[in-house]
């Protein structure tokens, strides 16, 4: 019998889109989506300043809007800063945090990220938490070890009723932006090993029911054997979430 998790496609749109082309985007995948509904959780992560007209662009579709990032504190002197509290003053449902592109580019660590999720889920935030190995990692046999690290650092400090509102993403760092992808065997494998270190951290309820994102060079040609999986419960997606229709196909790769 299939599980009865949560199965979640979600945009992340990094650093694209003016405004315009932004809105665009999502009429877009309204009209696709309305033509053909899920029963699954879309959710879009445009970049912050998008955030408020994304969330009316996308009222009563079923939607949910994601930001990025966010800061770690409840507000103060921080030049630049989003907080979690302002995200869900605009109807930001979500929060992808300890993406990859943040801790390579903004040297983001786990214990940081933890403190992230603890400004996030504070102010009833959902969060996207990313974890994944570098090529070095997986080349070297250390995947494993490694993604547990970064599970364990981040997430050990929660109650389970905290870890309720955690979806993980494995995001192998080699496969983001590549075009190189997991195998389905590969994400199975790894998305197996992140449930049974759920299942030691908080018990076997948590782990089955957290959702397992998959994301790195998703798109419609690879979804449905990645989505296919028994652990892989959805996809966080860049590039190939840039095009309403390849985003919309993605979305329908999701077996029935
Ligand atoms: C991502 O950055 O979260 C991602 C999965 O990107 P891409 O799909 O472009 O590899």
């Amino acid at each position: 019998m299939p599980n009865q998790r949560k199965k979640i496609i979600a945009a992340n749109w990094k650093m694209h889109k003016t405004f315009h082309e932004g809105i665009a985007l999502l009429v877009e995948l309204n009209m696709l989506i309305s033509s053909k509904p899920t029963k699954h959780t879309i959710v879009v992560a445009p970049p912050y300043i998008h955030l408020q007209s994304a969330v009316h662009a996308v009222a009563d579709t079923g939607i949910k809007v994601a930001a990025q990032n966010c800061h770690q504190a409840p507000q103060g002197a921080y030049t630049g800063e989003v907080s979690a509290e302002m995200l869900q003053s605009v109807g930001a449902e979500y929060v992808i945090l300890g993406h990859s592109e943040r801790r390579q580019y903004f040297g983001e660590t786990d214990e940081l990220v933890a403190q992230k999720i603890k400004a996030a889920t504070d102010f009833g935030l959902k969060v996207i938490f990313c974890c994944g190995e570098s090529l070095a990692e997986r080349e070297a046999g250390t995947h494993f070890e490694l993604v547990k690290h970064q599970i364990t650092t981040a997430l050990k400090s929660f109650q389970p009723r905290v870890i309720k509102d955690v979806v993980v993403a494995y995001e192998p760092v080699w496969a983001i932006g590549t075009g190189l992808t997991a195998s389905p065997e590969q994400a199975q494998e790894m998305h197996a090993f992140i449930r049974e270190t759920l299942q030691g951290l908080f018990g076997a309820e948590i782990a089955n029911n957290t959702p397992i994102l998959y994301g790195g060079s998703m798109k419609p040609a690879n979804a449905n054997g990645l989505l296919s999986q028994p652990d892989v419960d959805g996809g966080l997606i860049g590039g190939a979430s840039l095009i309403a229709q390849d985003f919309f196909d993605i979305i329908h790769s999701i077996p029935a």
